[in-house]
């Protein structure tokens, strides 16, 4: 038996482990010439996971050594990479080859990759993302301008920043961390904000020595830890987001609302008031964004582009803004997954005419008419403000139990049925309704039909779904 994994970011080793764990051989393929997914990519000054590093940890590599409550993300990339290595997964990947199509033929996958490779696979598993396509606009002038000018996962560390005049341009999660990381190393500095943010501050204390060594020497306790973390962290923020008039969700938005009028000033406040509700977009964290912004070499620039110049930006109200660099934190194509690559599956049927105008999955792991094709974090998945390792492991156990089934039963192909998929979809959509996310505001949330990309139920019923497939809503052949 052997599968195929793409991707050897986060959820591409995960599935690595567990295949190999049952016996299965593994091949992963990556495109780059490293592992690490959006670890690697991501480079920019301030990078970290906002999601607390005991519970940004797989369940069965816990890691005593983190240094902060919430990860650097250099810290992060070695941990992958450490594991990769402790369970033999590194020497399994196939590095600069990038699958550029799969196509099922009876009972397995031809995979095809840029490098000339060519094998069938009875299992793939995409492992390939959510937030790993850059969104670049197109700004008018962009290539006259005379200074640097990259977007945020594609930094170009060659490029000097101290004592420079830096702007950004977005104010998501990418761009305050970036914010809090350089404002205090450059000349002159300014965010260009479309729209204003709400931020829940966080601290993000030392773990000290006495703790590393507690968490080292005492495995139960330090699993009670991760526990405690889970529980308020999961069920607290998954009630927010899906139950719009919920108790936790008013707890978060009032912690919000006293952070925007206890740290910013009359003047600053006003244009940092979002219109929407806290967490209609992704939720900011931050300890420092607020007295980050408010230093006298930063502005706060609310006019919109009107175009990029030789030296820098002109906006909408004709002022003419010169910069060293233009650093474009403007997010993510998030609702790409597996493509670019070509998927044909059953009676040549294109994934690409499946997922127009938008991906679809039965619970967010497969998809009717591509038998044995598995996804980690496929869309419409509990992605909001989650540990996405934790879902990942859920979806990974999900698709190892199809799995056996097949053994058990002998049957070599696993799908859902065009029914249950349709039947989900509906009450998916149904339920966003009642969704934050649909309070009015633009996020990368919202699909190309407006309706949340993303799990609009209880975090508890995604638990429950994961715990056991629900047979009946397969095809074994
Ligand atoms: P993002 O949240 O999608 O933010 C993109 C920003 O760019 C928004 O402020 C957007 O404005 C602005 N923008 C886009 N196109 C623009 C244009 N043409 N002109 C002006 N502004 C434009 O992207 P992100 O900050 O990279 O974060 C993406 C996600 O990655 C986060 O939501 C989070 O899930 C994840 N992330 C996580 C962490 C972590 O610590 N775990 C850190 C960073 C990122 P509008 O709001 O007006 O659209």
């Amino acid at each position: 038996m052997k599968a195929a994994v793409i991707g050897s970011g986060m959820a591409g080793i995960l599935a690595a482990i567990e295949l190999k764990k049952v016996g299965i051989e593994v091949v992963v393929f990556e495109k780059a010439s490293r592992l690490g997914g959006t670890w690697r990519d991501n480079s920019y000054p301030g990078l970290s996971c906002d999601v607390p590093a005991h519970s940004y940890t797989f369940s069965f590599a816990r890691n005593p050594e983190w240094s902060q409550h919430y990860a650097p993300g250099p810290e992060i990339r070695e941990y992958f990479e450490r594991v990769a290595d402790e369970f033999g997964i590194t020497t399994c990947i196939r590095f600069n080859s990038e699958v550029v199509s799969l196509v099922w033929e009876d009972t397995r996958w031809k995979l095809e990759t840029s490098d000339g490779f060519v094998d069938e696979f009875p299992y793939v598993f995409a492992a390939t993302g959510v937030l790993h396509h850059p969104n670049v606009p197109e700004f008018d002038g962009i290539e006259e301008f005379g200074g640097a000018v990259f977007h945020s996962a594609q930094w170009d560390h060659s490029v000097p920043l101290d004592g420079k005049k830096i702007a950004v341009i977005g104010t998501g999660s990418t761009a305050v961390q970036i914010t809090s990381a350089l404002v205090d190393r450059v000349s002159e500095f300014a965010l260009f904000q479309r729209s204003a943010q709400w931020v829940l501050p966080a601290p993000n204390p030392k773990f000290s020595d006495e703790e590393r060594a507690e968490f080292r020497s005492d495995p139960e306790a330090h699993e009670e830890y991760v526990r405690e973390l889970a529980i308020t962290m999961f069920q607290r923020t998954s009630s927010a987001v899906t139950e719009l008039n919920s108790i936790e969700h008013q707890k978060i938005a009032a912690l919000c609302r006293r952070n925007l009028n206890t740290v910013v000033n009359d003047d600053l406040r006003e244009h940092l008031t979002p219109d929407y509700e806290p967490m209609c977009k992704r939720l900011i964290v931050s300890p420092d964004f607020y007295e980050k912004i408010q230093r006298p070499h930063v502005q706060l620039v609310t006019s919109g582009i009107d175009r990029f110049t030789s030296t820098g930006i002109r906006t909408n109200d004709g002022t003419e803004h010169e910069f060293d660099v233009i650093v474009l934190s403007t997010g993510f194509r998030s609702d790409q997954f597996i493509r670019p690559t070509r998927v044909v599956g059953v009676d040549h049927v294109d994934l690409d005419d499946v997922w127009s105008p938008t991906p679809l999955a039965y619970l967010s792991v497969m998809v009717p008419g591509f038998p044995n094709l598995f996804m980690l974090n496929g869309p419409n998945g509990p992605i909001g403000n989650f540990s996405l390792i934790e879902i990942a492991e859920r979806q990974m156990s999900y698709c190892m139990q199809l799995i056996s089934e097949l053994g058990r039963s002998g049957a070599q192909a696993v799908a859902p049925t065009a029914g249950a998929t349709e039947a989900f979809e509906d009450e998916r959509r149904a339920a966003a309704q009642n969704t934050i996310w649909m309070s009015g505001c633009n996020s990368w949330y919202l699909d190309a039909t407006g309706v949340p990309a993303s799990w609009t139920f209880s975090y508890d019923r995604f638990v429950d779904e994961m715990n056991a497939p629900d047979l009946s809503a397969f095809v074994l052949s």
